[in-house]
């Protein structure tokens, strides 16, 4: 290619890239369409937001719009411009009901940090394209360890103009601060796990979706085509590209040059590497829903998907949200909850809140209220149902505390005690022996310390006679070499068992 012929063209695609940015989109009904059509829509990388009986809602510009008007979809506007429907949602702010901002996140998790430093601690676990610190708040005990204990990362603002997205991982880090040296029920959370909330994935974006009064969903990426932004939640390395995302710089479903592209996308694989979670939830809006891997295809095969849908639909009776497999919403490739479910083994989740992208500021606490309980639910969770599949960190089950331990036992058996499958049966029960020996563990060490409280909760806990097994082996074992350990009345009670 001549000189002359490059910068021809070059000054086309700035000219392009130009015209489209300051294009207002717009939220449109795609009318009297099935689920099946809506999907493919979608799977071409229209901007689908939500999918209902009958009919479909996207963000479009006047060429997205055109090109489905011409293939004789029947579209309505709902919102002209998206742009000036973002200013108004800001005009709703006021001294009492107003939506964090990157300033304010990074101020107040830094007052967090040193007002609660004996429960929490602040890292930056990358920095974005713009080069502002991405955020992340590890609340536990011991915060400056890392323990062997079941870990949760909550993760907000992956797509900018999703406002909301923010306000829950916040809002459940204050819970869990304001409320540990008083409630009992939180105290025993912060102590026995390890919480880690990014309420902004994607700095960039959201700085520029508010200051801008844009709606802005991709980070700030300088594309190589003169266009900008990357969908961070189509850049994930697992089942990468094509469905459902687009390679077009311009669009706001483009999935990046190749997977794990972005600096905020490799921040969230290296947490993940490191802490070896156990659950996640990614916030976004909107459509009230709460969705579990896989979303890169119809019917893919998911194991573990009797937990997905029992913790889904336990956090659903939190929150009134709907749950559902994330593919048949519609397919999408490069998604963080494939991702972490498919090469970390997470029991992620993806909540689609509210009803629209940016609620009125005076209606944030009525969202984040049920959404903090469902958070406290799958942190609460991640030491039992996780605890079903061995996952990244198979010694996890061998360190649990007592009330975990026997919880996991019989939520373990209240998904799998009917459990057919051979291969997944034959794994559960390889890991309730590994917490059985664990809670047998506890129990003898009690005993030793002449107390028979664990003991009595084995004997009144059905699911745990395995771990009550290995309790009178091992009281029989240390009676016949050191006779006297434990005491006649003891001996005879497990011996008449
Ligand atoms: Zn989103």
């Amino acid at each position: 290619m001549n000189m002359r012929m490059a910068a021809a063209l070059c000054g086309a695609a700035l000219l392009f890239a130009t015209a489209s940015h300051s294009a207002p989109k717009s939220l449109v009904k795609i009318q009297k369409i099935s689920k099946i059509q809506a999907a493919k829509i979608a799977s071409l990388g229209y901007d689908v937001v939500s999918i209902k009986d009958g009919y479909a809602e996207a963000v479009l510009d006047k060429a997205e719009a055109t090109a489905l008007s011409g293939k004789g979809y029947s579209l309505k506007t709902l919102i002209a411009d998206l742009d000036k429907y973002v200013e108004q949602m800001k005009g709703t702010q006021n001294k009492t009901d107003a939506y964090y901002n990157y300033a304010k996140v990074e101020t107040v998790l830094g007052d967090w940090a040193k007002k609660y430093s004996e429960i929490c601690r602040l890292e930056s676990i990358g920095k974005s394209c713009e080069n502002k610190d991405i955020w992340a708040l590890k609340i536990s005990d011991n915060p400056q360890k890392n323990e062997q204990e079941p870990a949760v990362l909550l993760m907000g603002a992956h797509h900018s103009r999703e406002w909301p997205s923010i306000e829950v991982p916040m809002a459940v880090a204050e819970k869990l601060l304001t409320n540990y040296s008083e409630n009992p029920e939180i105290r025993r959370l912060v102590d026995t796990r390890e919480i880690w909330i990014v309420p902004v994935v994607n700095p960039d974006g959201v700085i520029y979706s508010m200051e801008k009064s844009k709606f802005w969903r991709k980070n700030r990426r300088k594309n190589s085509d003169g266009t900008f932004g990357v969908d961070l939640n189509r850049n994930y390395g697992y089942q990468w590209g094509d469905v459902g995302s687009s390679n077009s710089g311009y669009s706001d479903t483009y999935h990046g040059p190749h997977a794990f592209s972005e600096p905020e996308s490799i921040a969230i694989k290296k947490l993940a590497e490191r802490e070896k979670f156990q659950a996640s939830i990614s916030y976004h809006t909107y459509s009230e829903l709460i969705l579990y891997p896989f979303g890169y295809a119809h019917n893919v095969n998911n194991p573990d998907s009797k937990i997905f849908v029992k913790l889904a639909e336990e956090m659903s009776k939190m929150n009134g949200y709907r749950p559902q497999n994330s593919a048949q919403l519609y397919p999408a490739m490069g998604d963080l909850d494939d991702y972490l479910y498919g090469s970390e083994k997470v029991l992620s989740f993806t909540f689609e809140l509210c009803k629209s992208f940016i609620p009125p500021a005076n209606q944030i606490p009525s969202f984040t209220a049920p959404n903090v309980e469902a958070a406290l639910h799958l942190i609460d969770k991640s030491g039992t149902y996780a605890m079903a599949i061995p996952g990244n960190n198979p010694g996890l089950a061998n360190n649990l505390d007592f009330d975990d331990a026997l919880t996991a036992v019989s939520d373990i058996n209240a998904i799998f005690g009917n459990e057919r499958n051979i291969v997944m049966r034959n794994e559960v029960l390889k890991q309730l022996d590994v917490i059985s020996k664990r809670l047998a563990q506890l129990t003898v060490e009690d005993l030793k310390h002449q107390s028979t409280e664990k003991l009595d909760r084995l004997r009144s806990e059905q699911t745990a006679s395995l771990a009550l097994s290995y309790v009178r082996t091992r009281l029989l074992f240390d009676e016949g070499h050191n006779p006297g350990s434990y005491g006649v009345e003891l001996i005879n009670s497990v011996k008449n068992k």
